[in-house]
Formats: structure tokens, C-alpha cells, sequence
């Protein structure tokens, strides 16, 4: 089955640009983008039972359970059919969250196209962290619940980049550029993957060859 779909992950630590990114994925290319950080913050929000479970857990930096996510995630999978793709923001964070996604793709016939790793060190993460912190408040960006975050980032998320390695599906961009540049970089491998899907490319490519 040629898959048409995109399904493009975006990796990196906590505070690397990811969920801006993202939106802008979103405006440019009619992607719809799948983070299960703002999920969880919407049902933390709303009060639901959910909300009720996992407030806590984020406020202290740590991750949810991965039934919980990836259940959110395979639901929104569902209730889109009809999307040119899928970006996942903060998804998958532990190994096992991506052999449910992997799983999940392919039962649709869908998979991983690419994972773009946004690259910054640590000491610009922790000076955007202060910013966002100082600007919105988000409490999950005290300095205490941060560097639980960067701990677990680096204890459990960053072990899928071998995973990924593995697959030939990792992408590097230099995150530490400018949201424009970083956005430029992101585009630029997103051309790549959707020329090497598209069969309008491969009928040009005949075409041209025939005559
Ligand atoms: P970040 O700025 O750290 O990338 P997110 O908005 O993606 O923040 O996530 C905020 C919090 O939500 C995480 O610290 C974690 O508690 C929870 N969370 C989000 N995505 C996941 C996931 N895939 N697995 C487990 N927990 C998650």
C-alpha cells in the first residue's frame, strides 16, 4: 500500500522549540499537529477525571503514564481520516510509547516518515525555560520541575534516537538558530520527504525520460 500520508515526529528537550514549530508546520502545510502536552494540559483544564490524574505528575516534571498517551493519541489518529498528516509534538517519549505509534501507523497503513531533532544545548534550554517561566507562568517551568523534566528527557526520551537511527528516519537541525532559520531548516527536510513520496515527482521523472 503507498502511503500518502505524512507522519512526522518532532524530538528534542523540553523547551527546544518544538511546539512553535509545530504551529508553524501547521499554517504552512495543512498538517495537524498531535501534542500530547497541550491534551493533557486541555484535560487538566477542563477538571476531568484524566486532569484529576496526571496534574500532579506534570506539575513535578514527570512523565505520564504511556496507556495515557498513547490512547490519546491513537484517539486523535481516529477522529482525523481525512488529514494530509500528522506532526507529533512531545510524542513518543519512552521507547515503548514508540513501538505504539510504529504499531499504530502501520495497522492504518500508515508510518513514520521522519523525525526532525531539534539540536540546543542545555544552558539555552535553561535561559528560554527562565523567559517562559518569567512570561507565562506555566508551573511546570519552576526551576526544580524543569530539571526533572531535562532528567527524564535524558533518561528516557532520549533513547529512541538510536531507535530512530536504526529506522534511517533521524533528521538533525541546528535548534540553536533563530525561529525563523530553525523553521527554514525544517522546511527544507520536509521538501525532501514529501518529493521522495510524491508520484507526481516520479511521473514527471517518466515523462521525461519518454520522450
Ligand atoms: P515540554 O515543554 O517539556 O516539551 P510538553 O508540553 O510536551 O512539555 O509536556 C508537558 C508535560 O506533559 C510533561 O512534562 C509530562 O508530564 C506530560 N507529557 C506530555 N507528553 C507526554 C508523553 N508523551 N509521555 C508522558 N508524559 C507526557
Amino acid at each position: 500500500m503507498t502511503d500518502r500520508k505524512l507522519n512526522l515526529i518532532l524530538f528534542g528537550p523540553p523547551a527546544a522549540g518544538k511546539g512553535t514549530q509545530a504551529k508553524r508546520l501547521v499554517a504552512d502545510h495543512a498538517l495537524i499537529q498531535l501534542s500530547t502536552g497541550d491534551m493533557l494540559r486541555a484535560a487538566v483544564a477542563s477538571g476531568s477525571e484524566l486532569g484529576e490524574r496526571v496534574k500532579l505528575i506534570m506539575q513535578r516534571g514527570d512523565l505520564v503514564s504511556d496507556d495515557i498517551v498513547i490512547a490519546l493519541i491513537e484517539d486523535q489518529i481516529n477522529q482525523n481520516p481525512d488529514a494530509a498528516g500528522f506532526i507529533y509534538d512531545g510524542f513518543p517519549r519512552t521507547v515503548p510509547q514508540a513501538e505504539a505509534l510504529d504499531a499504530a501507523l502501520a495497522s492504518r497503513g500508515m508510518a513514520i516518515d521522519s523525525v526532525i531533532r531539534l539540536v540546543v544545548d542545555d544552558t539555552a534550554l535553561m535561559d528560554r525555560i527562565k523567559t517562559r517561566f518569567a512570561e507565562q507562568g506555566r508551573k511546570d517551568d519552576n526551576p526544580e520541575s524543569f530539571a526533572i523534566r531535562l532528567g527524564n528527557y535524558n533518561k528516557q526520551t532520549a533513547p529512541l534516537l538510536p531507535y530512530y537511527v536504526a529506522q534511517g528516519k533521524l533528521a538533525e537541525v541546528d535548534g540553536m538558530q533563530s525561529i525563523e532559520s530553525v523553521s527554514t531548516q525544517v522546511g527544507d527536510v520536509l521538501k525532501m520527504i514529501k518529493a521522495a513520496k510524491s508520484p507526481q515527482k516520479k511521473g514527471f521523472f517518466a515523462r521525461l525520460f519518454s520522450r
